[in-house]
């Protein structure tokens, strides 16, 4: 077979390498598409938090490739990728079957990374897929049932702490939303809310260090002391080892253990594996190990290779790893592969970062709009959550969601914690919430239903460039 006429393979479906199928498949050609991925669901992290407390549900937030991808062009292949082999344009997948190539996309985003702290692999519990999601969910709902069971107050005590390694953005956001979360739970089963725990673990002294979100500081320290039950704070402890039922640190010279019954590890990535085992040279990576990409994200020495999101970095332009840029890569790869293919040049990539969202606690954001304005508490869950969820890949299913979502919110379906209160809203404030709920929500529906009626009716206004602007936000 001529080597033009090998399809397009992508290698992972996370955001990078889904929203490249995607735009590929809406592209008027026929050239084929395959993307191959290791699970059958797309795991939306941004919204994982949700898709643990229950504030949304799995098809919202954790849905199927075959239904994301039904008909697309995209012919989806769940396997393991085990070898690439970009000398003979190869890709051996775990079945044994071989891919050839045309245009490779390596879109195989990151692992966590322990730094070797030994038993963390063991005893810690990663927090990056809808999968990890949902063990840390059952295991809580274990840990609590165990705790209702229990007389002796020491062991209730362990049972019902919870540490969370790392005070970046998903450590955070982690800690909020189960210090609201878990005392609900428990209370539900009967036990004393006050009894639970959870310690936020850092190495040094400063949450959200180096993070695109670090000028958010004050309002998520002063949000993790707002929640149901507050945020204890660990600082200055460099963990050393992890134990079926504790974390060992290091602090102020001496060796402590912090007793726990729950250890969520979100201290740090690393690229994937199979990135190692490529021939680039160690000049042609960052220090992390990431590839080194054009500024058209073609790998230097083998163009007809693209790598995007959490993978690749351009040196000249380097950006943050989030779900905002693999994105961007994923629509401007498809771009420059139909470029290529029309034999013209492919195009450097203009990443533009906007605002940034994080999550509060139950309810309660921050959505941090262009650097410039912070809205904050029920108003900024709104904006986040319908941002996201306006952002999900398939305009179908995307329609879907934001309705069942919209219902949810203002019919209170499906919420998880009915019976006791998360910062008691007051009737005045609740009706206020809704209003700006419906007026933030009616827009994006509208935007996702009929987007040409949308710009063409409003386009005046500004409003579809800012909702453009919103609608991939990073952390
Ligand atoms: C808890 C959490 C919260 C986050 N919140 C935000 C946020 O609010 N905003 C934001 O902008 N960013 C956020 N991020 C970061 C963002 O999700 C990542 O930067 C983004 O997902 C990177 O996209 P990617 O496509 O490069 O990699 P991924 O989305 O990680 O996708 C990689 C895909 O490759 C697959 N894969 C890996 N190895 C193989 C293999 N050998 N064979 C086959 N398939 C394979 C994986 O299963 C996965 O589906 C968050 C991350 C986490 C973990």
């Amino acid at each position: 077979m001529e080597q033009a006429s090998y399809p397009t393979v992508i290698l992972g479906g996370g955001f990078a390498g889904l929203f490249t199928a995607l735009h590929l498949s809406h592209q008027n050609d026929s050239h084929p598409i395959i993307l191959i991925e290791q699970r059958d669901r797309f795991s939306f992290k941004p919204l994982l938090y949700e898709l643990l407390s229950g504030e949304l549900h799995s098809e919202q937030v954790y849905p199927r490739y075959k239904e994301l991808l039904a008909g697309s062009r995209v012919t989806f292949v769940q396997d393991t990728v085990k070898s690439i082999d970009l000398h003979q344009r190869r890709v051996i997948v775990a079945s044994g079957k071989v891919f050839d190539y045309s245009n490779l996309v390596l879109a195989l985003g990151s692992r966590t990374t322990y730094f070797n702290t030994p038993g963390a692999a063991e005893y810690a519990m990663p927090f990056t897929s809808g999968e990890e999601a949902i063990a840390l969910r059952k295991h809580l709902r274990n840990r609590l049932h165990l705790a209702i069971q229990t007389q002796d107050p020491k062991r209730r005590r362990l049972l019902l702490s919870v540490a969370i390694i790392g005070a970046g953005p998903a450590g955070i956001e982690l800690a909020c939303t189960l210090a609201d979360l878990l005392p609900i739970w428990y209370d539900e089963l009967g036990g004393d809310a006050d009894e639970v725990r959870v310690v936020l673990v850092n190495r040094s002294r400063e949450i959200l260090k180096g993070d695109v979100n670090s000028h958010l500081r004050c309002t998520a320290q002063r949000a993790l002391k707002r929640r149901v039950i507050p945020v204890d704070f660990l600082f200055d402890a460099a963990v050393t080892k992890i134990q079926a039922d504790g974390v060992e640190y290091r602090q102020h010279d001496q060796t402590r253990v912090l007793q726990a019954g729950t250890i969520a590890w979100t201290a740090g990535t690393s690229p994937n594996p199979l990135l190692m085992e490529l021939p680039i040279l160690v000049e042609r990576r960052d220090k992390r190990g990431r590839l080194m990409v054009t500024p058209t994200l073609q790998l230097p020495d083998f163009p007809e290779v693209f790598a995007s999101g959490d993978c690749a970095t351009d040196s000249d332009n380097p950006q943050p790893p989030t779900a905002q840029v693999a994105y961007q890569h994923g629509r401007a790869i498809a771009h420059n592969l139909k470029h290529i293919r029309e034999g013209k040049p492919a195009i450097p990539v203009q990443i533009q970062m906007r605002g940034t969202l994080m999550k509060l606690g139950l309810n309660e954001s921050v959505a941090n709009l262009f650097n410039k304005v912070q809205i904050k508490g029920q108003p900024g869950h709104f904006i986040r959550e319908a941002t996201y969820l306006e952002l999900l890949p398939n305009r179908a299913h995307n329609r879907k969601v934001t309705t069942e979502w919209l219902t949810d919110e203002l019919f209170q379906r499906h919420r998880p914690f009915s019976h006791m209160q998360l910062g008691q809203t007051p009737w005045l404030s609740g009706v206020a919430t809704l209003a700006a709920g419906l007026i933030l929500a009616t827009p994006l529906i509208w935007r996702a239903a009929t987007p040409m009626q949308f710009q063409q009716t409003l386009g005046w206004t500004g409003l579809p460039m800012l909702l453009d602007q919103l609608a991939t936000p990073s952390r």
